[in-house]
């Protein structure tokens, strides 16, 4: 950047009738920088602003997660984004993440105490709750992969005829606490030392064990923290064999759109589920993109997603094209779902249509140098580590 009264000069100059060569021969500068003087681009004073860490792709990558997983938490997407090769620091990326996607601002990252839980009464107190005194409810209540805390304690609190409040006043105050948070997943270093205490009273009361309940419920930790989730519901089929009839919020691994036994399609938590028993090749692409993940992270598998996404052609090329575009897989998925009663308007359709073509996309960019796609090659060791290799 010129000094201001540098700057002043060439504008001066501009106005006074000179030529961008006199000018810079006058001045001494490129006849570029005088240019970006005179055109605007440059403002005397004003440095260039640096470009953002936060690229176009990131930026979506970003949009998607927290349009797919509403509490997700800003500490949880720095290390995602940092994963597929953002090089800025936390205080960068919560800058440049209010600036890009502004609605974010009033519930999002520039909360410093996104963690916290509301209110911690008791919790340095021993719990007065031992195995020995502690009821045991006649019905037991298995859970579901990924479960909300809330959820199961819900439903084994109306299996047993109670409401939630009389069960959580015969659980530890841990369960309070954790179901007052706005994400149960948040591990708060408070309610860490107290979480072996509360899984096994909540297993002694709800007659199961606590490795069932530690594997299905992402309250207690248990679970991989460090793959990204997404929030749905459970495939209406697979509750249904457990006996379980109304809808159950769940957090699933963000890339599982599908459950493969029973061909539906897992919409985000505010839209329909869809059943895909008409374009069985959908089915086939959430294995293909599982197969993927011997090769790439999850978050390396959605950022490729949401790229290729965009370059799916929006129309078939001719009439001939039209069976094989995502199009006529939109229409049959439809009018399938139009006949169980789905309105035909939501964007879980889209989404489901172009995942086939999408998935394909994608293993040819993660792998550039396989001509035949990453699965083919699947005993060969990757070439590279999945953290080494950058979007
Ligand atoms: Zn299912």
């Amino acid at each position: 950047m010129l000094p201001q009264d540098r700057a002043e000069k060439i504008l001066t100059l501009g106005q006074a009738g000179w030529s961008v060569r006199a000018i810079a021969d006058q001045l001494g500068h490129s006849p570029q920088t005088i240019r970006d003087y005179l055109n605007g681009r440059t403002t005397p004073g004003l440095r260039a602003p640096r470009p953002s860490l936060l690229t176009d792709p990131l930026a979506d990558y970003c949009r998607q997660r927290l349009a797919e997983d509403p509490h997700l938490r800003p500490s949880t997407l720095f290390n995602e984004v940092t994963e597929l090769g953002f090089q800025g620091s936390r205080a960068t990326f919560y800058r440049e993440l209010s600036r890009r996607l502004p609605s974010l601002s009033s519930h999002g990252p520039s909360r410093p105490q996104e963690d916290l839980p509301q209110d911690l009464p008791g919790m340095s107190h021993p719990s007065v709750h031992t195995h020995q005194h502690a009821p045991v409810l006649p019905r037991p209540v298995a859970p579901i992969t990924g479960e909300a805390l809330t959820s199961y304690l819900t439903r084994l609190a109306h299996a047993n005829h109670l409401t939630l409040t009389e069960v959580l006043a015969v659980l530890p105050s841990w369960f309070s606490t954790k179901i007052n948070n706005r994400d149960d997943r948040a591990q708060h270093h408070m309610l860490i030392p107290a979480t072996a205490k509360a899984l096994h009273a909540l297993a002694h009361l709800a007659t199961t064990t606590s490795a069932s309940l530690a594997r299905a419920l992402p309250a207690f930790g248990a679970v991989d923290t460090h793959s990204p989730v997404r929030a749905t519901t459970a495939c209406h089929r697979c509750t249904a064999r457990r006996g379980v009839h109304q809808p159950v919020p769940v957090h699933l691994p963000a890339h599982q759109k599908i459950c493969t036994r029973h061909g539906i399609w897992l919409s985000d938590a505010d839209q329909p589920h869809l059943d895909l028993a008409a374009c069985p090749e959908i089915i086939t692409a959430q294995r293909r993109a599982n197969r993927l993940l011997r090769h790439c992270t999850p978050q390396q598998l959605m950022s490729a997603h949401l790229v290729v996404a965009k370059m799916i052609p929006p129309w078939p090329s001719s009439p001939a094209g039209v069976p094989f575009h995502w199009r006529h897989r939109l229409l049959i998925l439809q009018t399938a779902n139009h006949r169980l009663g789905i309105a035909t308007d939501h964007d879980a359709y889209i989404d489901a249509a172009k995942y086939p073509d999408a998935i394909a996309l994608a293993a040819t960019m993660l792998t550039p140098s396989h001509p035949h796609g990453i699965e083919q090659d699947s005993l060969a060791k990757p070439s590279r580590s999945p953290r080494q290799r950058q979007l």
